[in-house]
């Protein structure tokens, strides 16, 4: 059976270039690169390509790149080390209501602890308003955190203006830029963040490894204690092959990024065009501001999860909401944020490209799509009431 994944924004597949890179970091070139040794000092030198090769992609300096475990200790390490940093100064935090969970949870966690966190809405295309960021600040406000990109709808939220007015009040600026990394520049200076959070497996490189960006002179206080590793904010044998693969696969990422985001754009395109022919389909997220892989639609009178179950029987790979909520059969917290009725967020399908889709991907999911919703709404009693 034919086998189409458009579920990059759940995961990606490591590229061979990425994997080629790492092998030996598991086996000959195995040195702790703490040791002062030659296999020590050997790996050292790995682990600091891969840092500067992370820190140019986002026109960062070397120091100011900490590799974590992934997207989500980068998230958790920004909001809790900045909230607990500055306490003292203020408690105050902004977020947006379509942010991930790995930002949302940490917020809400904080909020148990005594916090004040306003959650910002969105529009409904799942845009924040920079007017609504800035009239939320106030003098016990210290931290400001919103998505480059968001993984559901794709929406690209106006981080360059947010950033120039956290900077102008002095207010911690932090983004989660999991998603836009490799499908939109990332430059922190031209978004004026102090802290941004990444993650490997979004862009072709391995799970588990992410980095957070640290501007120079932000303060973080630190959960974990050992050794002098990440300069103490994040100490811990390094995870050597894992954070050469982000390395290269970062370097690949943004070197082939125009190439890439002109063929998914277009692949994008001739997909929304297509769903939005079948009866009763509407797009979901910003119609131009959107990922150029990401195409988000809710089709009528049909549960997204059958949709997903039926597809998977075609051999097509997609998904509704995000991968971690998937599972709950709560709505997305995004869509629901947008304004949809639970019956739309139900209904719901998350279609994100990645470099492996060709045109014939897409054929193939136009050509499927329309024989299973209508299947599926010939046994839906809402949709013959409606007929
Ligand atoms: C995937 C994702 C994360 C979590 O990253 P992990 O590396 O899987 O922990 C965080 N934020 C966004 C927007 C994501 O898409």
């Amino acid at each position: 059976m034919k086998k189409v994944y458009m579920d990059n924004s759940a995961t990606t597949p490591v590229r061979s270039e990425v994997l080629e890179a790492m092998t030996p970091y598991f086996t000959e070139t195995f040195g702790n690169p703490s040791s002062v040794h030659s296999f020590g000092r050997e790996v050292r030198k790995a682990v600091d390509e891969a840092r500067d090769k992370t820190a140019a992609a986002i026109g960062a300096s070397p120091q100011e790149i900490i590799f974590t475990s992934g997207g989500t200790e980068a998230d958790n390490l920004a909001i809790r080390g900045v909230a607990r940093a500055l306490q003292q100064k203020g408690n105050h935090i902004i977020t947006s209501a379509v942010e991930h969970h790995a930002v949302l949870d940490a917020c809400l966690a904080l909020k148990e602890e005594g916090f004040e966190i306003t959650v910002l809405p969105v529009d409904e295309y799942g845009m924040v308003s920079v007017r609504d960021v800035e009239k939320a600040i106030n003098d016990k406000t210290i931290l400001i955190t919103i998505m480059l990109a968001n993984n559901e709808v794709g929406t690209i939220q106006p981080i360059a203006e947010i950033g120039r007015i956290a900077r102008e009040r002095r207010v911690i600026f932090h983004t989660d830029a999991v998603q836009a990394m490799g499908n939109l520049p990332v430059n922190v200076d031209e978004l004026q963040c102090d802290l941004l959070s990444m993650s490997a497996h979004k862009f072709n490189g391995p799970k588990g490894i992410g980095a957070l960006y640290v501007r120079r002179g932000t303060k973080l206080k630190v959960f974990n204690f050992g050794g002098a590793q990440e300069r103490k904010i994040r100490p811990g044998t390094e995870n050597v092959p894992a954070i050469v693969g982000l390395g290269r696969a970062i370097e690949l990422a943004v070197g082939e990024m125009g190439e890439k985001t002109g063929k998914l754009k277009g692949l994008r395109d001739k997909l929304i065009k297509g769903l939005l022919g079948i009866d009763n389909v509407r797009l979901n997220g910003h119609p131009t501001e959107r990922l150029p892989g990401n195409a988000n639609v809710s089709v009528q009178f049909v549960e997204g999860e059958s949709l997903i179950l039926s597809l998977d029987l075609k051999g097509v790979a997609v998904s509704s909401g995000s991968a971690c909520t998937s599972g709950s059969l709560d709505p997305s917290h995004v869509l629901m944020a947008m304004g949809l009725d639970h019956q739309t967020a139900h209904g719901s399908l998350r279609f994100s490209l990645g470099f492996g889709n060709t045109e014939e991907d897409i054929d193939y999911v136009l050509e499927v799509i329309p024989e299973i919703v209508s299947r599926l709404r010939s046994m839906s009693p809402v949709y013959s009431a409606k007929k």
